[in-house]
Order: structure tokens, then C-alpha cells, then sequence
């Protein structure tokens, strides 16, 4: 597990359980909430390994480090060895979390710890608790063992019930950007810059799914929603429909539609910013391998066209949580790119 100072991201959210470290003051209901894949459990899993630790480092007054876990004490080594007796990982046994679960849970947590002076339990995705299994929960919340730390984890805090939501101290987690997805997958997954980029544009920057690629499906990947943009489908209306079909079949392909074009025209906008494109080194961009496309992408349309098509597509990426016409925003977005190449080649002809 890593320690607070290897997490990349997240600082408000670290702040704050640093401070409750250095307390000693730790509620005894978490919500960790924030996007899906952006390391959400892996502060949990620090945050309870320090809560736990029976060694653990605090740094001198006045200086920057931060409270560690020591990694080498038993209450660490059975952490990572996963058989510590006082922490305990709730998530869905099947599609979703039950209640018989959480009275187990709640048969165990009555008693006291027998590492330390806590217990910890992660519930993860919390959101995944059914209704019996949220309700009985509640009875936990409201008169939770004075050793108990309870941390829910969820990228769907509307979805859990106000009476538990009132009951946690909820922490945000946002996402993180591009650059700091690129570095962390350069570190644990040893790719080039180059590579880690393409798989954190390709995934619009979620680290759980970043992290799962292989770089020979994240080239695939690629390769086939290139077809967004290729001039083979933009030319012809048939393929075109087909190809916007193909993309908004689900909300994933959708998502990654969107990633695509976010990150091919953020491409363009590189090339159109440096005074003399055609020196520019291609390994700037993410698509460096189509960079004659892009630089026809640069001619075709002006900045502050690209801009807004990029603002488009934020705005539709956003909308597809209100379920809207995935089909329609898809081929709307490609009709306009269609109308920038067949203007371009009018004029040629013209
Ligand atoms: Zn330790």
C-alpha cells in the first residue's frame, strides 16, 4: 500500500485526514465521494492502515512530511497480508451489498478491537447497499462502538439515502488531471510518456480503467474510434450514421467517443498555438502518429471553432448523466466536423 506521500492528487482531501491523524480526532462515519477510478480506495486503504499502525511517524512540528503508516509493524504486516482482525472490506456479493452482510458486519464490530484501539471497515461501493441493507446500516450509524471507523466509498452519493448521507462526514475526492494520470501510469505500469498519455486521453483520465489497459487494447482501442474523425466517414453519410450508431451504443462507448475527439482536437488546438506548425515536434501531441491528419484538422478549422467544439463536447459529456439522446449528440458533433471537411474540399475544387 502506498504511503500519503506517494498518492498522487487529492490534496483537500488529504489535508483533512492528516489533520484527524494528528488529532486523534476521527469521526466514526467517512463518505469518501468523488468520480469513479480516481483513488478513492487507496486513500481508504493508507487512511486505515495509519489508524491502525501501531508505529506510526509523525513528522517534527513546523516541517512538511505527513503521518505515515511504518509499513513493518504486525498490525501493518497483517494489513497487507489481509488478515488483519480488526479491518474488514464490505462490497456487493453479487450485484449488490445485503443486509445479511451488514448484520455481520455489525454482529463483529461490537466488539473490541483485538490489534488496537479501533476498528476500521470500508464499505465499498457503498452506493451498492440495497435498501434493507442501507436501513439496517442506519442503526450502526446513529450509535456507532466508540472504536469503530466506518468509511463508505461511493462515486454515487446521490444515490445513498439522505439519513445516511447526514450521518457521515463526506470528504470530495476530484478528478485527477491528464498529467498526473500520465505520471502515475508511467510509474506503476512502466510506459513511455508517450504511451501513458495515450491511455489517460483514451480514458479521459480514470485511473481504475487507465491502470486495467494493456497498451496493445489501448492501440486497438484507438484505431477503431478513429473513425470519428477519418475523412472516410465524415465524407459519406451512411458511414457516418453507422459510426455514430456504433459509438453511442452504450455510455461507454459513448464516454470514449467523446474522450477521443476531446483529445484529437485538443491536438489541434497544440498545432494551431505555436507560430510555425510545421516545425512542431510531433511527439507534442497525443496522436503523434496522425499528425498530417491533424495538421489538416489545424487548416480546416480556425481556434475558436476548435474551441468550441471541445466546449461541445464537455457539455454533451456532461449532459449524459440526464440520459440524453446519446445517437442524436453523437451525430450532431460529427455532422459539424463533416461540414468543416466538405468545405474545405469545395474550396479546393472551387
Ligand atoms: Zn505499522
Amino acid at each position: 500500500m502506498p504511503f500519503f506521500r506517494d498518492i498522487i492528487g487529492h490534496p483537500r482531501a488529504l489535508d483533512i485526514l492528516q489533520s484527524m491523524l494528528l488529532s486523534g480526532e476521527v469521526p466514526h462515519a467517512l463518505l469518501f465521494m468523488g468520480e469513479s477510478g480516481i483513488g478513492k480506495r487507496t486513500v481508504a486503504l493508507t487512511f486505515a492502515q495509519a489508524l491502525l499502525c501501531h508505529d506510526r511517524s509523525i513528522p517534527e512540528e513546523g516541517s512538511e512530511g505527513s503521518i505515515e503508516p511504518c509499513n513493518r509493524c504486525l498490525s501493518c504486516q497483517k494489513l497487507a497480508g489481509q488478515n488483519h482482525p480488526d479491518f474488514m472490506i464490505l462490497e456487493p456479493e453479487g450485484s449488490t451489498i445485503k443486509v445479511e452482510q451488514i448484520r455481520a458486519l455489525q454482529d463483529q464490530i461490537i466488539y473490541k478491537p483485538i490489534d488496537g484501539p479501533k476498528r476500521v471497515i470500508l464499505i465499498d461501493p457503498a452506493d451498492k447497499m440495497n435498501a434493507a441493507a442501507a436501513n439496517s446500516l442506519l442503526k450502526t450509524l446513529e450509535e456507532p462502538p466508540a472504536h469503530a471507523i466506518l468509511i463508505l466509498i461511493t462515486s454515487k452519493p446521490f444515490s445513498l439515502p439522505e439519513t445516511i448521507l447526514s450521518r457521515c462526514q463526506k470528504i470530495s475526492f476530484y478528478p485527477l488531471s491528464l498529467s498526473q494520470v500520465e505520471t502515475l501510469l508511467v510509474e506503476r505500469k512502466g510506459w513511455s510518456t508517450h504511451e501513458a498519455r495515450l491511455v489517460a486521453s483514451l480514458t479521459g483520465g480514470d485511473l481504475g480503467e487507465a491502470l486495467s489497459l494493456e497498451i496493445d487494447s489501448a492501440r486497438e482501442m484507438e484505431s477503431g474510434l478513429y473513425s470519428l474523425v477519418s475523412e472516410k466517414t465524415l465524407s459519406d453519410y451512411e458511414v457516418l450514421f453507422d459510426v455514430a450508431t456504433a459509438y453511442s451504443r452504450d455510455e461507454e462507448a459513448m464516454a470514449q467517443s467523446l474522450h477521443y475527439l476531446a483529445a484529437w482536437f485538443r491536438d489541434v488546438l497544440v498545432l494551431q498555438s505555436v507560430p510555425d506548425p510545421s516545425a512542431l515536434d510531433p511527439s507534442w501531441l497525443v496522436y503523434s502518429w496522425r499528425h498530417e491528419e491533424i495538421r489538416r484538422w489545424a487548416t480546416r478549422m480556425n481556434s475558436h471553432e476548435v474551441g468550441s467544439f471541445l466546449a461541445d463536447i464537455q457539455e454533451i459529456h456532461q449532459a449524459q448523466v440526464r440520459n440524453i439522446n446519446r445517437q442524436l449528440a453523437l451525430e450532431t458533433l460529427l455532422m459539424q466536423l463533416r461540414d468543416k471537411v466538405l468545405n474545405q474540399k469545395q474550396k479546393a475544387s472551387g
